[in-house]
């Protein structure tokens, strides 16, 4: 079966799997090795194809990984590498030289922007910042030099979305990559590559990885990129261990049933969370009265359970109450796993300020039941009336 009519239910079961070479096995196990041992001097020196050549080169374990997602995504190639972050440099410097330009969309995740006016620049590569709702209008900052354009949509805290398909065809017309990091939706909601992506991001270390126990990053690229892409990697030598690879394999067979669990959960309590006299208004693309719920609508599948709440103007004192104690919202960065979380929103905008009522929480919906979360929310609330 052509894998384009299979649905990402299906390949999540199903891709990546080697038994056969495995005595059966459906998982294909953890190979752990620097040393690929040849059998032969023309094997050795590479004349004759071996199959695996040297431990950072890809074991079956990588190989079962990164097959697996390219699948989902509909990649030619995908890579994986140690971090998220580390998946947007290296797509990012598969890209650019010295002398280029980029396009670098305002609610960017923030070690993204401290990574182009840091170490990018350093390389002598500029970085434009564009307004998430631009659209077709980013055509007007394009400059002879502009080799990229990157997009994360809905916004790191903030949850714009943007219209991919729109910016990727005026990127195209100026010979320039699209990249996105595609974290929030995953391949399961949002399919990039078919939108107008050249080469998608994913912080595997969230809901691929699934379960808070490991850190990895993928990305995956079309035909165009896809040589460009692994020889950067190997150039760079980049590596993620088959331990991380394993379990992120692991979490890949049960992303969708697991997604539509947050998905729920995550609306539950976002509307809950709208008829509180203390919240100013939500931040998530699925509710019908958002701004991006539209293009949503039109380009994603479903929803992850991270969204966003502007509260009204409160004290200090009266957050802090409300933060501390909650039972079941740990306070910690990351997301993406089977838990819930909570966190007060800092972001940085240089293009157009966010504008807020009161402090901004971000907040994951997890695996756990929704009447003990809203409990759990209830009594933070009273907390924060009687501090
Ligand atoms: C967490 C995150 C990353 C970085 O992933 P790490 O594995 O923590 O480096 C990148 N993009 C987004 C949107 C994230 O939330």
């Amino acid at each position: 079966m052509n894998s384009r009519s299979k649905k990402p239910e299906t390949i999540a079961v199903g891709a990546g799997r080697m038994s056969a070479e495995h005595f059966g096995t459906v998982n294909t196990p953890v190979y752990r090795t620097s040393t690929i041992l040849h059998p032969t001097l023309a094997s050795l020196r590479n004349e004759e194809a071996a199959r695996y050549q040297y431990g950072c080169l890809g074991t079956p374990t990588t190989e079962s990984f990164e097959n697996a997602v390219a699948e989902i995504e509909g990649a030619a190639r995908t890579v994986s590498v140690p971090t998220g972050l580390n998946a947007i440099t290296t797509a990012i410097l598969t890209v650019v030289a010295a002398g280029d330009h980029i396009l670098m969309v305002d609610s960017v995740y923030g070690p993204t922007r401290r990574f182009c006016n840091g170490a990018l620049k350093r390389m002598g590569v500029e970085t434009t910042y564009y307004d998430p709702l631009i659209g077709a209008g980013i055509e007007a900052l394009f400059k002879p030099n502009t080799k990229l354009v990157f997009c994360e949509s809905p916004g790191s805290l903030t949850f714009e979305v943007q219209d991919i398909p729109a910016i990727a065809e005026v990127a195209h017309k100026h010979g320039a990559a699209v990249l996105m990091d595609n974290t929030w939706a995953t391949p399961v909601y949002f399919n990039a590559l078919k939108h107008g992506v050249d080469l998608s991001i994913q912080a595997a270390t969230k809901y691929i990885g699934g379960h808070s126990d490991v850190m990895l990053g993928t990305v995956s690229a079309n035909e165009t990129y896809a040589k460009r892409l692994e020889t950067f990697v190997h150039d760079m030598g980049l590596y993620a261990s088959g331990d991380d690879c394993f379990l992120a394999l692991r979490g890949l067979r049960t992303l969708p049933v697991r997604l539509a669990r947050h998905w729920g959960n995550g609306l539950k309590l976002a509307r809950w969370l709208m008829e509180r006299p203390e919240v100013s208004r939500i931040l998530h693309p699925a509710i019908e009265t958002d701004p991006g719920n539209k293009i949503w609508r039109r380009d994603f599948t479903g929803a992850c359970g991270l969204f966003g709440v502007v509260l009204k103007p409160i004290s200090e004192a009266k957050l802090t109450a409300f933060m501390n104690g909650l039972k079941h919202f740990g306070m910690g960065y990351s997301w993406g796993g089977f838990e819930s979380l909570i966190i007060p929103a800092n972001y940085v905008r240089t293009v157009k300020t966010f504008q807020a009522e009161g402090p901004v929480l971000r907040i994951h919906a997890g695996l756990e039941d929704t009447g003990d979360l809203i409990a759990d929310l209830e009594a933070g609330f009273d907390r924060m009336e009687a501090a």
